[in-house]
């Protein structure tokens, strides 16, 4: 994968001093890139019935948008607290510094259907741990969860592996 690993951009020391910013937006205005990205987030799910992707706002719209056509299947947007507007569900997660809050539409996800989770990039994985409690309060069930990165330092993959969650992702970077 070291042909598309090339296409992402580090920005060291944002938003924070410490912090390694992995930058997809250079990955996805690459036509190729883009397209290969989708195509290798999708292909491990092309023979498991997936009935909706659920996408993590905000660069978790795009690429989830993309896989679902891939798949064939619907999207439902998981987005921060107060920016949808039908009747939502709740769940709280914790950052460095307090906590946030993601939500779902109380009637996005019918009941025992099978989901995929999708984002950027999974770090400590509270985000995507969210979206999995969010999926099961909601009666779907978690196919897995899918990234183009993971930062295995932080642990997110083993954080969703206890809650019984398989991850995928296409690279992995050092640090955090
Ligand atoms: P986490 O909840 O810690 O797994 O963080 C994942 C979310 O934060 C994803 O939506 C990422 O887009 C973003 N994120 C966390 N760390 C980074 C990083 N080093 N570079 C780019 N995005 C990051």
């Amino acid at each position: 994968m070291s042909d598309l690993k090339s296409l992402i951009r580090t920005i060291p020391d944002y938003p924070k001093p410490g912090i390694m910013f992995r930058d997809i937006t250079t990955l996805m205005s690459d036509a190729q890139g883009f397209k290969a990205a989708i195509a290798r987030m999708a292909e491990p799910f092309r023979t498991e019935p997936v009935d909706a992707v659920a996408g993590i706002e905000a660069r978790g719209f795009i690429l989830g948008g993309a896989i679902a056509d891939r798949l064939g299947c619907g999207f439902i947007p998981i987005r921060k607290k107060g920016k949808l507007p039908w009747k939502t569900i709740g769940q709280e997660y914790t950052l460095e510094y307090g906590v946030d809050v993601v939500e779902i539409h109380e009637d996005a996800v019918a009941s025992g259907s099978r989901i995929l989770i999708v984002d950027d990039l999974i770090a400590t994985g509270g985000t995507a741990e969210a979206a999995v409690k969010l999926i099961r309060r909601s009666g779907g069930h978690v196919v897995a969860a899918t990234f183009i990165v993971d930062l295995p330092e932080l642990g997110g993959v083993k954080l969703l592996a206890g809650h019984g969650v398989k991850s995928h992702a296409l690279m992995a970077f050092e640090g955090h």
